[in-house]
């Protein structure tokens, strides 16, 4: 894609109008007659639950990961509370996770009542680091929640070293991440999520891989685990009417995985067009002073759930205004530290309330529109306005 021509505002492109931060519509038009047919198959079949789309789903996704069991469940914040719970955490334990990111890995902790410990994430990767986790481990932590943020994995080498020297569960935030790959020093990849012990993920309709609807699903290569996670995703039972534990009810249903099934096939597809979009976001909006591009690992490919930049000198929030006044939308993931949330205050078993980098990126970051479905007219607009505010 060519270089846009608008540089300092001298020369203006015409503007591009109804952007939309994910392109859902033009991404089901692409596909409109599968899709149709597939939901139309359920809906004439009545097998809403439990159908052999979810099987099929399961296996596809099996297959993806690379990981021998995938329990498919109704949400990604779902997927997270039945992990903990199918580890037979006890109320008090310590769970590690960033106070960085979405509230479902940390709200899943204090609803359990075990105890979040939330520590701080690298300023160019918005990933937790494996230093930061060790700082915190105390006798009574027992898991950590890596968070693959915005496509990019963790640097998970050390975290699973870390995780073995103290006896720790890993629980993969696969949620943004889906589709990512992780490569160790031995050169073995992996994708995230069938890193850890347990990968959870989201089918919210704007992730990656998103569903019509609500959807996720936990996956695993521990095969006690999964009938574990099993039961607990399913009431607590492994036979009908018979309870071992207390569980809960979370499924994905069948129209839901048939759309999943037509999407599936096509997600390298989509992550490969959300690259190709930010690789032109990141070769056309270099060079501007105080506005930095999302750093890209050399041990994860990147599936850039979101194009995330960092803006300084408080002039994030101007660029918003700057950019909602030229009809394009912008995102700040996350406005707010965890520990500074109403619901959090206090929360955290290693008593934070303030981490510099996080404080930092909750200041600094905001998101551009990405999705797969981009012309380049579009993003061309989007730069040459971006440039025109510096
Ligand atoms: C979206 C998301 C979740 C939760 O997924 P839902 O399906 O909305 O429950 C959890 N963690 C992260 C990091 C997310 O982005």
């Amino acid at each position: 894609m060519a270089t846009p021509t608008a540089k300092d505002g001298s020369a203006q492109l015409p503007p591009v109008t109804n952007i939309q931060m994910v392109d859902l519509k033009a991404q089901y038009l692409a596909m409109q007659d599968e899709v149709d047919q597939a939901i139309l198959d359920v809906v004439r079949s009545g097998a809403f639950i439990n159908g052999p789309t979810v099987k099929q789903f399961q296996a596809g996704l099996e297959e993806f990961l690379g990981a021998q069991y995938v329990i498919p469940c109704a949400n990604g914040t779902d997927a997270l509370q039945i992990a903990l719970m199918a580890l037979g955490l006890k109320p008090g334990d310590e769970v590690i996770v960033p106070a960085f990111t979405y509230v479902a890995s940390a709200e899943i902790i204090a609803l359990l009542r075990l105890s979040p410990v939330m520590v701080d994430v690298d300023p160019r990767t918005f990933n937790i680091r494996a230093e930061d986790i060790e700082a915190v481990i105390t006798p009574k932590t027992k898991a950590i929640i890596p968070v693959h943020m915005f496509g990019q994995s963790c640097d998970m080498e050390p975290i699973i070293a870390l995780a073995n020297k103290h006896s720790l569960h890993i629980v993969e935030d696969n949620a943004q991440s889906i589709g990512a790959t992780y490569t160790f020093s031995d050169g073995q990849s992996v994708r995230t999520g069938a890193i850890g012990d347990i990968g959870c993920t989201s089918f919210y309709p704007s992730k990656n891989l998103g569903a019509y609807g609500d959807g996720g699903a936990i996956n695993t290569n521990k095969e006690k685990l999964a009938e574990e996670i099993r039961k607990v995703a399913n009431h607590g039972q492994n036979r009908r009417y018979y309870h071992d534990v207390v569980g809960c009810n979370s499924r994905l249903d069948s129209i839901q995985a048939a759309v999943l099934n037509c999407k599936l096939p096509r997600l390298e597809g989509y992550c490969d067009r959300r690259r190709m979009a930010a690789d032109y976001y990141d070769a056309n909006l270099q060079g501007l002073d105080g506005l930095l591009t999302p750093a890209r690992q050399k041990n994860s490919t990147h599936v850039f759930h979101q194009y995330t930049l960092r803006i300084d000198g408080g002039r994030r929030d101007a660029l918003q205004e700057h950019l909602k006044a030229a009809g394009i939308p912008s995102m700040i993931y996350y406005p707010v530290p965890l520990y500074d949330q109403e619901a959090f205050r206090g929360t955290a078993a290693n008593d934070i309330d303030f981490l510099p980098v996080t404080d930092m990126l909750c200041k600094e970051v905001i998101s551009l529109p990405m999705h797969s479905e981009f012309e380049e007219a579009t993003l061309a607009y989007i730069v040459a306005t971006v440039r025109n505010f510096f």
